[in-house]
């Protein structure tokens, strides 16, 4: 997995990584969906640990484009953890309350406290993608961002806090291949908005703006995984181990009861 980690200060040229790469994995989508499963009951079971322990935060940021696939892993890859330790935060288009403070407010509410597990689905990554590329913002307000956003993740970190951060990386095609099911798809159609069709118009811009995010603001604190999501189950695949791995690493336990229970007889 490491294969997919971004070193920290790279020029990451995003057309060197391929949106179809299955790296050593031998096996087709069964044998990846077996896997998936397997690692998933794993990470079920650390995530209970994550609650009881009540030590660790761990954050998961999910930033990839349209149809990329973000609210796929949220249903995948966390579908048997328990929703008691587990969020999700979803970031819009900012309130215009939200405009007036600084554009981390609305994050910084929203980080995972002792023993939980926050997923964001779009971050404060959109104030340097969405909002450079459609300049809602001058350069020179984006451009102080990065590093603004750099010690930002870096004060989580020193308080506890694990962050892992993933790009789906799709391509063009894809795109459109996913557009076109939404339309096609009644049960998908709610989803396509004609907005979509004119954002994928901006698409070599967006891809610059990601070189840039994923180049510098991997650390060591808060790395990127640049994820191959034109297939699904192995973008899920490679998203779960990383959690597994990243959670195994941090070594928990179960607390000890905070009572003396040497001796309790139930009756
Ligand atoms: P969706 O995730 O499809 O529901 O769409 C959410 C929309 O909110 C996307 O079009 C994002 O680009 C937009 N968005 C999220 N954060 C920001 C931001 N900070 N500034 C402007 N637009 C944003
Ligand atoms: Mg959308």
């Amino acid at each position: 997995m490491k294969k997919y980690l971004v070193k920290p200060e790279t020029k990451v040229k995003l057309a060197k990584w391929d949106p179809n790469d299955m790296g050593d994995f031998k096996g087709g989508k069964e044998e990846g969906l077996a896997l998936l499963e397997k690692l998933n009951a794993r990470l079920e079971m650390l995530q209970e640990v994550l609650f009881a322990e009540h030590k660790h935060k761990v954050l998961v940021i999910l930033q990839a484009m349209d149809t990329g696939g973000k609210d796929g892993v949220i249903r995948r890859v966390f579908d048997r953890v328990n929703p008691a330790g587990v969020r999700v935060a979803s970031f819009k288009a900012p309130t215009a309350e939200e405009l007036d403070h600084d554009f981390l407010w609305r994050i910084h509410k929203q980080v995972p406290a002792k023993g939980e597990m926050v997923i964001f689905n779009r971050s404060h990554y959109e104030d340097v993608l969405v909002v450079r590329v459609h300049n809602y913002v001058p350069p020179e307000v984006w451009g102080r961002r990065f590093d603004q956003i750099n010690q930002f993740e870096r004060t989580l970190a020193e308080n506890g806090t694990t962050i892992l951060k993933f790009y789906l990386h799709i391509d063009l095609d894809e795109q459109k291949e996913r557009l076109q099911a939404r339309l096609d798809d009644p049960a998908k159609r709610w989803k396509f908005r004609l907005g979509d069709l004119e954002e994928r118009k901006f698409w070599p811009d967006y891809m610059n703006a990601f070189e840039d995010v994923l180049g510098k603001t991997s650390t060591a604190y808060a790395p990127w995984y640049i994820i191959p999501a034109n297939r699904k189950w192995f973008r899920d695949l490679v998203i779960s181990s990383v959690l597994v791995d990243t959670l195994e690493g941090l070594k928990m336990n179960y607390p000890e009861s905070e009572e003396d229970l040497s001796g309790v007889v139930i009756e």
